[in-house]
């Protein structure tokens, strides 16, 4: 599944980002195991969009969003966002959050390190119960954003990007060839 403009493509069983280039392991390993028939039909449905994001350098160079005004169903949504009140930093662990005070906005934990528990929220300066997502598990990518867990995402909002690269270009016009109606989903899997 497409994640709209983001250029991310989400499995959406496992519910995270996965790069094209893993599309193969990803869905050759449990819980999918697909067949390799399956696989090559998946892999070329996610070439005919030449703007998703196909490796790290690519992840990096997103722009990972703070905000959005909906949640994107195909992605784990999390109710326990902790959030800072003085940027639009967000994560879901206390140890993070303290760390993020500590060293964004040079702030003292009064309790001293490492003594902050989830019964003290009134004490401690971010929000707490924030519904978040994020794209991928690990770096780059992992960061957190903070979404309104009443509004889906709905893939009709956006389309995908025209390519300005060569090789995409011929992708594209690959893609081009196919009719809309015979094109495999990547809904289906
Ligand atoms: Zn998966
Ligand atoms: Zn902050």
């Amino acid at each position: 599944m497409i994640l709209g403009d983001t250029g991310f493509l989400a499995c959406r069983e496992c519910k995270y980002s996965i790069l094209p280039l893993s599309i193969e392991s990803h869905f050759r390993r449990t819980p999918h195991s697909v067949s390799p028939e399956i696989r090559g039909e998946i892999l070329s449905e996610a070439k005919k969009y030449p703007s998703l994001v196909r490796d790290i350098s690519g992840i990096k160079e997103t722009e990972i969003p703070s905000s959005l005004p909906f949640f994107f169903p195909d992605l784990a949504l999390y109710s326990d966002g902790l959030a800072c009140q003085d940027c639009l930093y967000i994560t879901r662990s206390t140890r993070g959050i303290s760390k993020h005070y500590r060293e964004s906005h040079d702030w003292e934990n009064p309790r001293g390190k490492g003594r902050i528990s989830k019964t003290l929220k009134t004490d401690v300066p971010w929000k707490s119960d924030i519904p978040c997502q994020q794209f991928f598990r690990s770096t780059p990518g992992k960061s957190y954003f903070r979404v309104n867990p009443e509004r889906p995402f709905s893939g009709r909002e956006t389309r995908p990007r025209r390519a300005s690269l060569t090789e995409d270009n011929k992708i594209e016009e690959e893609a081009e060839n196919h009719s809309e109606s015979s094109r495999p989903s990547l809904r289906d899997f």
